[in-house]
């Protein structure tokens, strides 16, 4: 009897495919996550599920499962998974490093520019046939070229938005729990989160959602931002006091904002809608075909290596496979 795999969203079929060699699989093909009442009914017998950031993995939600061994998460972050309490019952957590890091750098970059040259404004004036025709006030932004931008989070996508900036001749200011060689071989300069603040011109998030990074970007700190900076959240939206954005974006305080994620996804704060200086993406940062091919691909692998007692590829509680002796 094949040991059975739920896979709560549709995934490109490439992960499907692989997955179906080895074991009996179900995806959930309505257009919607599930309940937690829905999940935790599929899940019974399940040995393996591969999960969404949206699917809330909670301790006693984790408590509740029988006989799951592997949490495959279709993302790099997992802050949607109680880790402590998954290890604590022998569930093996796996993600998808490495493979999004580009796609995710170029949509930081996509909104970088889409807010410093104002792209979503200008496109909307266009359609609603307001161009009149070249001028020379119309539209002004703000220069990339020769700037300073500021990462916060110097891994993996921290890396690869400081290689784009190099690319636009940015000067690189970043801020991280620890220094980051690469940044500095690409002229960046490890900074205090006050000095990347105050200096930088445009600033990029790039840390993991965390008991450290919770609301790490208040009112204090963006207080402290140039009133000519975009702020380019790609993180999580957590990461941000949102209200006091909202307040500091009206009052332009600061210049502009591009955001990919928000605080309380699949909702969006009312209040952005009704600002024009701030690009909204609908949490799109590894959505590429190519890239979520391989995110597909490598969440299938990771459950196939940890069913078989293998090392998965990317595991996130290696401890646990310690324990089992893998
Ligand atoms: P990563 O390689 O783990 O990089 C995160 C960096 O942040 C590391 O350098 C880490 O330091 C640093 N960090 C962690 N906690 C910190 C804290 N409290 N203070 C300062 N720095 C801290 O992860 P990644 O692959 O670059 O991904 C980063 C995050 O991007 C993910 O966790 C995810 O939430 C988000 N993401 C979003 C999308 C999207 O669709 N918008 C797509 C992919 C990823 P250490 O090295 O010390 O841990």
């Amino acid at each position: 009897m094949k040991e059975k795999v739920f896979i709560t969203r549709e995934i490109p079929k490439v992960g499907i495919e692989l997955l179906k060699k080895y074991f009996q699989v179900e995806v959930n093909k309505l257009n919607r996550d599930l309940t937690q009442f829905e999940l935790l009914r599929k899940l019974k017998g399940v040995s393996a599920v591969v999960s969404m950031l949206s699917n809330r993995f909670d301790r006693e939600f984790i408590r509740k499962l029988e006989g799951l061994k592997v949490i495959s998460n279709y993302a790099v972050g997992y802050n949607n998974i109680d880790v402590s309490a998954a290890t604590e019952n022998g569930i093996i957590v796996t993600n998808t490093p490495g493979v999004l890091t580009d796609a995710t750098a170029d949509l930081t970059f996509a909104l970088l520019l889409a807010a410093a040259r104002r792209i979503p404004e200008g496109d909307r004036f266009v359609r609603a046939g307001k161009f009149k025709g070249w001028s020379p006030l119309l539209m002004l932004g703000y220069d990339v070229a020769g700037k300073t931008i500021g990462i916060v989070g110097a891994g993996r996508i921290g890396t690869a938005v400081a290689a784009r900036a190099k690319g636009f001749a940015m000067k690189i200011l970043y801020y991280s729990r620890k220094r980051s060689e690469v940044i500095e071989e690409l002229g960046g300069r490890f900074v205090t989160l006050n000095k990347l603040l105050v200096s930088s011109d445009f600033i990029s998030l790039n840390v993991p959602l965390n008991d450290g990074t919770r609301g790490m970007i208040g009112r204090r700190e963006i207080s402290l931002m140039k009133k000519s900076s975009i702020l380019v959240n790609t993180a999580r939206g957590e990461v941000v006091d949102e209200e006091a954005l909202i307040e500091s974006l009206s009052k332009n305080k600061i210049a502009a904002a591009g955001l990919d994620v928000y605080a309380s996804e699949p909702k969006v704060n009312p209040k952005f809608m009704k600002l024009k200086n701030v690009v909204l993406a609908p949490h799109v940062g590894s959505g590429t075909y190519e890239t979520r091919n391989k995110m597909a691909e490598l969440a299938a692998r990771n459950v196939i290596a940890a069913l078989k007692g293998k090392h998965p590829p990317s595991v996130v509680n290696p401890e646990v496979m310690l324990k089992k002796k893998i």
